[in-house]
């Protein structure tokens, strides 16, 4: 492996919570309240802890939100990444490589699979040049969010055994396997998650590279242990950390003064994020 790897902080969280049996929840930061709040909610809990963008992000903010993330995630006291959720597009993978990413997501899952495998080894060269960490999505997840491209059009394919192997020769860190997770909302069934398959993943996968879940809207805290058990090592959030908050804005906003309503959404994401980095073992590891 390289040096670099060895102490790239995205990594090391994840290869810790690996060997420790816990995994490590992988945030959605939109504004810089929760980027504060997040990072509080790691301090009191003492544990590791993932901030990610999604590259709608880095345009809204001319990498202004993922500058301001790097810097405190540094000055912590406990290890915090920052990572790029699904940037699909070449020309902001390009930017985002300047940008002080631990990791980036390459990607390429709206290509079939032989035009997938080529460009994510192209770009994963480019980020390790840099000495960025990569995540790579083999099989494609249904749904779209925020900026990130709907696949819904697109044929969803659940990610094989096989698949791993030839992701893996991609040089990539992390796998992001299709096993009926899906972005967005769930439907009226709830998620039908294939946990027979993201296990044999998991032992394919034999520690080369970590696993992450995605798509956890409106998960329960057993099924979110359930799929750390099966194998996952980061466990991307976006609602289940930010809902308290929402609903504080919602009922809040123009009834109280715009500071006291900032202050109180930050104290949303602390206690909110708290809980789940208790649920997913993470508490008190860093
Ligand atoms: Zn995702």
């Amino acid at each position: 492996m390289a040096d670099w790897k060895e102490t790239n902080t995205h990594i090391r969280i994840l290869r810790d919570a690996e060997a420790g049996g816990y995994g490590v929840v992988a945030v959605i930061a939109y504004n810089i309240e929760q980027v504060y709040g997040f990072i509080e909610a790691a301090k009191v809990a003492r544990s590791p802890l993932i901030i990610q963008f999604f590259p709608w992000a880095i345009q809204t903010f001319d990498g202004m939100l993922v500058r301001a993330a790097a810097e405190a995630a540094k000055n912590a006291g406990v290890p915090i990444s920052i990572h790029l959720d699904h940037c699909q597009s070449e020309e902001l993978l390009q930017k985002a490589a300047e940008l002080p990413f631990d990791s980036i997501m390459v990607d390429m899952s709206h290509y079939e699979k032989e035009e997938n495998i080529r460009k994510t080894a192209h770009w994963v060269r480019h980020c390790n040049e840099r000495h960025i960490a990569t995540e790579a999505e083999p099989g494609r997840i249904e749904g779209g969010e925020d900026g990130v491209m709907d696949t819904a059009g697109l044929k969803a394919c659940m990610t094989t055994p096989e698949e791993v192997d030839e992701f893996v020769a991609t040089g990539v860190d992390t796998l992001a396997p299709a096993f009926g997770n899906v972005h967005g909302e769930y439907g009226p069934q709830g998620p039908q998650l294939d946990f027979e398959r993201l296990e044999k993943i998991r032992s394919y996968a034999n520690r080369r590279v970590r696993i992450a879940v995605h798509g956890t809207n409106g998960f329960p805290p057993e099924l979110v242990k359930r799929c750390i058990a099966a194998g996952a090592s980061k466990v991307n959030v976006n609602r289940l950390v930010l809902d308290d908050y929402y609903d504080h804005l919602y009922a809040s906003a123009g009834k109280m003064p715009h500071t006291k309503l900032i202050e109180e959404g930050i104290e949303k994401v602390v206690n909110l994020t708290v809980k789940w980095l208790e649920i997913v073992g993470s508490a008190g590891k860093a």
